[in-house]
């Protein structure tokens, strides 16, 4: 008989989701209790059609890892805004100039670069779908502590309810809960920016293209909505972003306009505001025995590619692969050499796109001139070349 083991997963964003479901999907016919706890309540799609602010670009290769265990499918058509177009440049060019860059789905055979979706609804159809299996969620649950008896862990509860578990998986966000009682270091590395984040109409169709300028304040993403607003993500100095906040509709459709130099034209107002402070942390370690941190637990990075959740994603595919591995061949789950093995497939891919981003920023964010002609005669040799721009692609369509 095979050996029961328990799985306590801290979190249901995205990556927790969706490692429970990558999980209990490999292990239909194995002894394995697998229970996701989330200190929220369940998140539930607001009534009425209204797009939620809280938006995530998805890459294909995601939304495949999505399809895969059921969940991609149950996301309404309607509600998804594929993109098919890039466009970055740069506060002192223009989109249409030699220094931008500009990817096209049809330049590389595929019918769009990815999806700018809901985070809400990838937690709903995720939560439909585990709703399907043997998997226990309990909602409303922040843990209290974690302690360590043996080879296995004690969760407990808010109200003093315990459960026992031979591995936890910490996917409880940027400020880790378990990430913390485990007594796991992160590096910081502040970026003095807050991203404001609103809707807005545009004067012009936003033609399915993420639109990307840099500023020297910081990067102005502008999303394209399945209903023709625009999602806009804007990482700025924190005074900006308090302004924007307080501002009125009007005078926040003109910062706005201004920021994008009117590649759509004139903006309207059209949604909710919000603003977070960003920051690039990494931890030392994603594992420790009987513990794994994946998702935002583990890495968080800037926004400004749209990569952070894409590689959560990557992370739960990658612990569900190493996991289902050990489990066929009688290996206790929270062994340390099993998880190293997912340290290893991650980590390394996690800091090159963490240090890409902050590096990113910062080229951009500088006042030199040399710097400045340094970045543009960059892009255009970018632009020419085939290989580095496939490269490129592929990261951003989620193919390794
Ligand atoms: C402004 C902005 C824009 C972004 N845009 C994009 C984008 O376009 N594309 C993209 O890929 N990424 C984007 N990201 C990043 C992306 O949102 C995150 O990387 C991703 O959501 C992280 O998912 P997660 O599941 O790891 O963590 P989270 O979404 O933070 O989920 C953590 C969960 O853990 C729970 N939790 C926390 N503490 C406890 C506890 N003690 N006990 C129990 N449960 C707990 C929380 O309730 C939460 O549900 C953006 C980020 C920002 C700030």
């Amino acid at each position: 008989m095979k050996p029961h083991f328990e799985v306590v997963v801290v979190g249901g964003g995205i990556t927790g989701l969706t490692f429970a479901a990558l999980l209990a999907e490999s292990q239909r016919e194995a002894s394995l209790g697998i229970t996701l706890l989330d200190a929220g309540a369940r998140p539930q799609i607001p009534a009425g059609d209204e797009i939620s602010l809280r938006v995530s670009a998805i890459s294909s290769g995601s939304a495949r890892l999505l399809e895969s265990v059921g969940a991609w499918q149950l996301i309404s058509n309607s509600r998804l805004s594929p993109y098919e177009c890039m466009r970055v440049w740069d506060e002192d060019g223009t989109p249409d100039g030699a220094a931008a860059l500009r990817f096209d789905a049809a330049e590389f055979a595929v019918p769009q670069l990815g999806f700018i979706v809901e985070n809400v609804l990838l937690q709903d159809a995720l939560l439909r779908q585990l709703d399907t299996t043997n998997v226990e969620l309990q909602f409303a649950s922040p843990i209290r502590s974690l302690r360590q008896s043996g080879r296995q862990y004690k969760v407990e509860l808010e109200g003093g309810v315990c459960r026992t578990a031979d591995l936890v998986v910490g996917a409880d966000g940027s400020r880790s809960f378990v990430r913390r009682a485990a007594a796991i270091e992160t590096r910081k590395w502040p970026y003095d920016q807050t991203a404001f984040v609103t809707h807005l109409r545009p004067e012009f169709e936003h033609q399915a293209t993420a639109w990307q300028r840099f500023l020297r304040s910081g990067p102005l993403g502008i999303l394209p909505l399945a209903d023709g607003r625009v999602s806009v993500v804007w990482s700025t100095t924190p005074e900006l972003a308090k302004r924007a906040l307080d501002a009125s509709d009007e005078a926040l459709g003109t910062m706005l306009a201004d920021a994008s130099d009117r590649v759509l034209g004139e903006l309207a107002a059209a949604g909710p505001r919000g603003a977070f402070a960003l920051g690039a942390q990494h931890a030392r370690r994603y594992v420790l025995p009987g513990i794994a941190l994946i998702g935002d637990a583990a890495h968080a990075i800037h926004p400004l590619a749209g990569q952070g959740a894409n590689l959560g994603l990557q992370d739960a595919a990658e612990l569900a692969s190493v996991l289902h591995t050990a489990l066929q061949t009688g290996l206790h789950p929270g062994d340390e050499p099993v998880l190293r093995r997912y340290e290893r497939a991650r980590k390394g891919a996690n800091a090159t796109m963490l240090h890409f981003m902050t590096g990113l920023n910062r080229l951009f964010a500088t006042d030199s001139r040399l710097v400045g002609e340094l970045r543009s005669f960059g892009m255009r040799i970018f632009n020419r070349s085939g290989p580095i721009r496939e490269r490129a692609v592929k990261v951003a369509l989620g193919v390794r």
